[in-house]
């Protein structure tokens, strides 16, 4: 089977490419490795969508891949290892299942959380330390947690958590917020939030291998939280690495393709979180991947106009 256009991506920003590309009459495939909605699934609640002035992540994920799946768009749970482009300029996407072939390829590989490194952090994940209050926080129900991070994620997850936690201990590295001062405000009116500014976490404090404490350091030396969960938010990495050859990273690992979402290769385009950008939200990957699906439909047209 040839497609028109394959979307590697099943964010917000891979969703609405896939949505514009089956609205335009092309033959769609949508890959996807993990859950369909990307990061967005993470966020308790989003209040910067317009129209949907309080929605959680989860939902609104769900209602964009009814959208697109009413839309005859062919998804699969596959993992994308690679693409090359070949010599009649169809591009090969290769996956941990087999390949598959379009005419154009719109990658929309979005972030992944970031790591903070720590000795003996990658056990506890799952048993102590969790990048995703959603799904974790219902375990640390009238519990005391710390949140790590200074950015609109720690600041939602850290909301989310106080309406159920018994205290919420946020550890920001810098003397502020990164994250937006409407959710800081929202926050700092919670009665059992403390925020540490100017704190680092160092380590983790295990007992007969659970989980007692986060060790963070200040101004005045280090000391240990005394908390069951830490919610890590520090941030994210681009899920660029099987594409690095074919696009090209800058020095993050993001794709450096300017706001038309085109690369210099015909038919290749990025969208969405993992291409190199100042802002990035919501609405901005959705904005990405109606650029791109719209580049790849115009780019398929002239094709097909000039046979
Ligand atoms: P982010 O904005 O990159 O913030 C990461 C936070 O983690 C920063 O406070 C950073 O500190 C801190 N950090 C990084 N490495 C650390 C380390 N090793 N130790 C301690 N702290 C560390 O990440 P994000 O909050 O996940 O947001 C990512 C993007 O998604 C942003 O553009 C954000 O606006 C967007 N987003 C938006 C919403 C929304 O509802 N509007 C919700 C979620 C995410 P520094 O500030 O010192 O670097």
């Amino acid at each position: 089977m040839l497609y028109d256009i394959i979307v590697v991506g099943g964010g917000p920003a891979g969703l609405t490419a896939a949505i514009y590309g089956a609205r335009a009459g092309k033959r769609v495939l949508l890959v996807e490795r993990e859950s369909i909605g990307g990061q967005i699934v993470y966020s308790p609640q989003v209040e910067n969508y317009p129209a949907l002035p309080h929605v959680s992540g989860a939902e609104l994920a769900n209602k964009m891949y009814e959208q697109v799946e009413a839309l005859g768009v062919e998804i699969i749970s596959e993992e994308a290892t690679g693409a090359a482009r070949q010599d009649d300029g169809t591009f090969l996407l290769t996956t941990d299942y087999g390949s598959h072939r379009g005419r154009t390829l719109i990658l929309a590989t979005g972030v992944q959380h970031r790591r903070l490194g720590l000795p003996g952090e990658e056990e506890l994940v799952g048993a102590g330390v969790s990048y995703c209050a959603v799904c974790d926080g219902a375990f640390y129900k009238e519990r005391d947690v710390a949140v790590v991070g200074g950015g609109d994620t720690a600041l939602q997850d850290a909301l989310f958590l106080s309406n159920t936690c018994r205290s919420v201990t946020v550890v920001v590295r810098r003397d502020r917020w990164r994250g937006e001062a409407a959710l800081a405000r929202q926050l700092e009116s919670r009665h059992n939030v403390t925020v540490l500014f100017e704190h680092r976490p160092v380590g983790y404090a295990v007992e007969d291998g659970e989980l007692r404490g986060l060790i963070v350091e200040g101004k005045e030396g280090r000391r240990t939280l005394s908390v069951e969960g830490v919610f890590l938010a520090v941030g994210q990495e681009p899920c660029s690495a099987a594409f690095a050859g074919l696009a090209g990273v800058d020095g993050a690992g993001y794709f450096p393709v300017g706001e038309r979402c085109r690369t210099d290769i015909p038919g290749l385009y990025v969208a969405g979180d993992c291409r190199a950008k100042e802002v990035r939200q919501l609405t901005t990957a959705v904005g990405d991947g109606a650029v791109a699906a719209l580049a790849a439909c115009a780019d398929l047209d002239a094709q097909d106009a000039q046979t």
